[in-house]
């Protein structure tokens, strides 16, 4: 009689997985090392929480209504929406969807660690496209790359850790070169560059484009995000996701964010100012930096980066070493703030420099 196993096997996929433990332990300090909003959220948003009953948490969550307001927003049909628990579990859902045995997932890197975390949970290969010494998006060798067993191309614009952007007309050379594929574009970080690809959801067939209300928005901690795709594609998007994965708390919320322009004007211009008054301050201390469409820089620390966060750290900033990015040794990247933020990173930035002798013969 064959011996059955003591505890049953996850797939083989899953056990080959490797765990994912963002660094986010004891994170009292300025926050520049996850491009989240680094202030708190819209005042409106607030109110909306304190409407919140406690009778209202013992129902399930109830997405249309919100969605269709969402879809108002973005000038799209309810149907070309989806909301998800960040973009997170929006990029899940999509590989989970269309992710097979035999496909590919083009990615130009270094981008978004996600993409790759998720799509190892799948049978599906994936196809990396590293970028330059420039960093800037590898247009041509992404055609290139592009196969008949090419099923998602998941491209963040702009993209982390670089904060280089893709052109609308490379987006859209890419979609129409590869129309057996999907076109996931991750415009998490929208509101900073100002350029979007969302008009040509519906009339783009394969064009997917997701969005966060993570990052400008303040509502990291809520979990939102969106998918926003032809009918078609979003009607395979929805059999996999959960109707119930967006909670009460955040629907609720939503709205509220969505209509307070004022603030997210407010706090795209402050990071705007800021990033200008930062892009400064390292020029100064002979840092190289990376030209960033986003809330972020990536700069190069070289040999000592460990130590350079480890000191930023010490002076009370958090900052993200990238180091293990594909082509990022010794790079690590800061967030950007405020302007009043951002002086007191600078401050950090210039004694730790010091302290380490890495700013400019270092470069
Ligand atoms: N896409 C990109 C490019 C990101 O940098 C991030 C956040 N780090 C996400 C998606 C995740 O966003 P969310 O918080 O909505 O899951």
């Amino acid at each position: 009689m064959t011996q059955l196993p003591i505890v049953a096997a996850p797939r083989a996929r899953v056990q080959a997985m490797k765990e994912y433990h963002p660094p986010l332990g004891s994170r009292d300090a300025l926050r520049l090392d996850f491009n989240e909003n680094t202030l708190e959220c819209s005042p409106k948003v607030r109110e909306a929480l304190k409407q919140i009953s406690a009778g209202s948490l013992t129902r399930y969550p109830e997405r249309e209504p919100v969605e269709a307001i969402v879809a108002a927003h973005l000038s799209l049909k309810p149907e070309q929406v989806a909301l998800t628990n960040g973009v997170d579990e929006a990029i899940h859902v999509l590989f989970e969807a269309f992710l097979d045995a035999g496909d590919e997932l083009l990615l130009p890197v270094p981008t978004y660690t996600m993409y790759e975390v998720y799509a190892s949970a799948t049978d599906a290969r994936v196809l990396t496209v590293q970028a330059g010494d420039d960093l800037e998006f590898p247009f041509e060798r992404l055609l290139a790359a592009i196969t008949p067993q090419t099923k998602v191309i998941a491209i963040a614009n702009p993209n982390s850790p670089s904060g280089s952007a893709a052109t609308r007309a490379q987006l859209l050379e890419l979609a129409q070169r590869a129309p057996h594929a999907v076109l996931l574009v991750d415009e998490a970080y929208y509101h900073f560059h100002g350029e979007t690809v969302m008009d040509l959801v519906g009339t783009v067939p394969n064009l997917i484009v997701a969005r966060t209300f993570s990052k400008a928005y303040g509502l990291a901690g809520l979990r939102l995000g969106l998918l926003a795709g032809t009918q078609e594609l979003m009607r395979w998007i929805r059999r996999v996701l959960s109707p119930y994965s967006v909670n009460s708390i955040a629907l609720a919320c939503l709205p509220s964010a969505l209509k307070d322009t004022a603030y997210l004007d407010w706090y795209v211009s402050e990071v705007l100012a800021a990033r200008t008054d930062f892009e400064a301050a390292l020029d100064v201390a002979r840092v190289r930096r990376w030209p960033s469409r986003a809330n972020f820089i990536l700069v190069d620390i070289g040999a000592k980066h460990a130590e350079f966060v480890r000191l930023m750290r010490a002076s009370g900033v958090l900052v993200r070493d990238r180091s293990s990015d594909p082509g990022c040794d010794g790079r690590v990247r800061i967030t950007i703030g405020t302007r009043e933020q951002m002086k007191h990173a600078a401050v950090a930035l210039n004694t730790t420099l010091a302290a380490l002798r890495v700013g400019g013969d270092a470069q």
